[in-house]
């Protein structure tokens, strides 16, 4: 039984279930049970079970159910109910991207091992005795296994043997069982381990919040740095304020391949891990986080945009590092943008964001001239280091040599470089060996089948492959078109023929990729940051995976292979993006004692967007930029959205796209673009349409769209998505 608002006893609940198709649903609360708004509970739904959150049932209209038809809720969930703070920011979230609140819930509640409450497991440590009859395999995992305690497959990946030589060990008692408990709890961050000294302007940026914590208000800053300039070590102070008040963190970083560098030096600045959040957690790591973050006890959460919906007891501050990051906009689902949802979040729970960044959205700098957020500008590098020189390389004049992508300028360069033992960094913002894949004798080209795009060559692992949906196949012997043999070329470059390149070039030079591909673990990444930081490696060749976070200080070159690719293809903010992620990886080069320099490589060397690189002029790109997009009524300045339309049946999605075209609103405010073949016309075997809707900031878009959309029926087959504030329009 729980009580309303008013206080009279309510036998009867509104339930938002999982699954969007089912809408909400009500329930009779049976004599001793508790809910109350937000519990997450168990219900029965036909012959099945279905778990749901309680709602407020005037905030989630349905039609009502006679009380003597309702049957009883099953269960109450052993977690603490969701606060009424993060009840609407599920609601605002699905009001805002035009989607299912199902399905931001679900985002919520994403640890189905959290629900069940309180567990235990099993581990394994060596247990002091020695086995009947030593063999190699038993005497090599003994050794590797001391001081380790896991689960068996754990201890058979750290010993490096197989589980049955463990489960022997087991066996024989030299292995000894040990319950732990599953939400055992994390190693507490002290905000005074090691407090660094900052400089002024650090300082003046840490004092504001630091105090913005303390308020415990709502308040929304830009930490606009350069690379180098300690913004991390600025916002941990204000980390160390909600620290000492007991208030948790969250801090949001956009590619975890990368936590690596910044997991140790949270851990030298706290003396402990942070709890860390991201998709590739195992199960149960997933399952103790959640619960820790429940219940209060995970201090700091270190996580991918998917960390900002779990049910913080007591959030307290959210930083947001490389905040201008297209990688917090979700692509597909719920397409929310969580740079833009943490924002929302902090303003629902009171209190303060950092959005942290060398290169700021434009939309953010533009939230900071209008004094929505609060700018705070760290203007040098750290320690004097300088910012690089920066030299443009023009293709046209300086043509690389048949088959090969570095001019003669860079090969110079990398050449110096390697002679007075510093390093560099050559960025392809492309994986693989090539991008495409012909015949020679009948020009054939490689295809997805599932997809509009080229199959791109991965030599390494002597594959061929699709990066939108995962196809993958091994390069044949024969062309598959006209049965030639050893007629196959690559064309284009990708990170590992310009590696190759390199070899031939330099080769004593020692090389190493830093890509998805060769970096696909934390360990792995570990491992690469840890060589290049002891000089056993003298040039990387990386993809946007190098563009941020790391800090070599005998870097002193990179060169940008190909500045004009980012400047093709679905991008909307294409000039945008180019600008961030060439000043993103300029900023690798020179963090120490020795200035760095970066060349890039451009066709369009008069291009604004290469010619404000190469001028080191930011504020005129920025100015230029925000000048087009106004003009356009582009963001900030008016709104997009798109509407993506897909079936694996060609003709039933041109069909349903052209009927949402047919029926578009005429408004004055709300422009329709299209329908037209999204530039991935096939994607993961499904066909797909796209229109592009333009509005002026007044507009109510979203409204205008469910108006629009809600009126029509579709095929099964046909699904349409709806993309608020879209950044890529493939
Ligand atoms: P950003 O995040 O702006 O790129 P970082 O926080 O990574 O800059 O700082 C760059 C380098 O300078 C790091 O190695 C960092 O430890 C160091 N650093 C910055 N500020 C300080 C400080 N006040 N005291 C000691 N080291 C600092
Ligand atoms: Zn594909």
């Amino acid at each position: 039984m729980w009580r309303d608002h008013i206080g009279h006893p309510m036998n009867r609940v509104r339930l938002l279930i999982f699954n969007a198709a089912l809408g909400p649903l009500d329930y009779k609360v049976p004599e001793g049970m508790e809910v109350v708004p937000g519990s997450v509970v168990v219900a029965p739904l036909g012959p099945r079970q279905v778990t749901g959150i309680v709602w407020e049932e005037e905030r989630l209209p349905a039609d009502s159910v006679p009380d003597s038809k309702l049957r009883p809720l099953l269960g109450v969930l052993p977690v603490p109910p969701l606060k009424a703070e993060l009840r609407r920011l599920i609601e605002w979230t699905a009001d805002y991207y035009c989607a299912p609140m199902a399905h931001v819930a679900r985002m919520v509640i994403s640890s189905g091992g959290a629900l069940k409450g309180a567990a235990t497991m099993t581990e394994y440590r060596l247990s002091g005795g020695m086995p009947e009859r030593m063999t190699a395999q038993r005497e090599l995992a003994m050794a590797a296994l001391e001081g380790e305690q896991a689960n068996i497959r754990e201890l058979s990946e750290i010993a490096g043997v197989s589980e049955g030589v463990l489960r022997g060990l087991v066996n024989q008692g030299v292995l000894e069982p040990v319950e732990v408990d599953c939400d055992r709890p994390y190693p507490r961050a002290r905000a005074d381990f090691d407090v660094p000294e900052l400089e002024p302007e650090q300082q003046a940026a840490a004092d504001r919040f630091v105090e913005a914590v303390r308020e415990q208000e709502f308040a929304p800053f830009l930490l606009d740095g350069v690379t180098g300039s300690g913004k991390t070590e600025t916002y941990f102070e204000a980390i160390a304020a909600a620290i000492e008040d007991e208030r948790q963190v969250l801090v949001l970083l956009p590619e975890i391949a990368l936590t690596e560098a910044f997991l140790r030096r949270f851990e030298d600045r706290f003396g402990a891990a942070p709890v860390l959040w991201h998709s590739s957690l195992k199960a149960t790591e997933r399952r103790r986080a959640w619960r820790a973050i429940a219940s209060g006890e995970a201090q700091v959460v270190v996580g991918a945009r998917s960390a900002l919906f779990l049910p913080y007891a007591n959030l307290g501050l959210i930083v947001v590092d490389e905040a201008h990051e297209i990688s917090f906009k979700q692509g597909d689902g719920v397409r929310y943008n969580a740079r833009d949802i943490a924002v929302m979040r902090a303003r629902f729970e009171q209190f303060p964001v950092i959005l942290a960044s060398a290169t700021p959205a434009l939309e953010s700098l533009h939230m900071a001239d209008t004094g929505t957020y609060e700018k705070l500008v760290l203007p040098s590098r750290f320690g004097g280091a300088t910012l690089p020189e920066i030299e443009t390389i023009n293709l046209l004049e300086e043509k690389p040599g048949s088959q090969s992508w570095l001019a003669a300028p860079l090969v110079e360069a990398l050449k110096d470089r390697l002679e007075k033992g510093e390093q560099s960094l050559l960025f392809l913002n492309r994986r693989g060996y090539a991008p495409l894949t012909l015949c020679r004798h009948c020009g054939y080209r490689f295809q997805c089948p599932n997809c509009s795009a080229w199959l791109v060559e991965h030599r390494l692992s002597r594959r061929l492959a699709c990066h939108h949906c995962g196809h993958e196949t091994t390069p044949p012997e024969t062309c598959p078109e006209c049965g030639e043999p050893d007629c196959l070329v690559a064309c284009g470059p990708g990170v590992e023929r310009i590696a190759d390149e390199v070899a031939q070039i330099l080769p004593e030079a020692r090389v190493a990729m830093a890509t998805s591909d060769t970096l696909n673990s934390p360990e792995k990444a570990a491992e690469f940051i840890a060589m290049a930081e002891a000089g056993e490696v003298d040039v990387i060749v990386g993809t946007q995976l190098v563009t941020k976070g790391f800090h070599f200080p005998e870097l002193t070159l990179v060169g940008v292979v190909d500045a004009d690719l980012g400047l093709e293809g679905g991008d909307l903010r294409a000039a945008e993006r180019t600008y961030q992620q060439v000043a993103q990886v300029a900023g690798r080069a020179g963090r120490g004692a020795k200035p760095g320099k970066v060349l890039i490589q451009t066709r369009h060397p008069e291009a604004p967007v290469i010619a404000a690189l190469a001028a080191g002029d930011r504020d005129a790109f920025y100015e230029a930029e925000t000048e087009a997009r106004r003009h356009a009524g582009a963001p900030p300045f008016g709104r997009w959205a798109a509407i993506i339309v897909s079936s694996e049946d060609e003709a039933e999605a041109r069909e349903a796209a052209n009927r949402i075209g047919a029926t578009r609103p005429h408004l004055d405010d709300v422009q329709v673009l299209g329908p037209a073949p999204a530039p991935l016309a096939l994607l993961r075997g499904r066909y797909r349409y796209r229109l592009l809707l333009n509005a002026r900031r007044s507009a109510s878009l979203q409204d205008v769209i469910r108006a629009w959309l809600g009126d029509l029926d579709f095929p099964p087959g046909v699904r349409v998505g709806v993309d608020i504030d879209p950044y890529s329009f493939v």
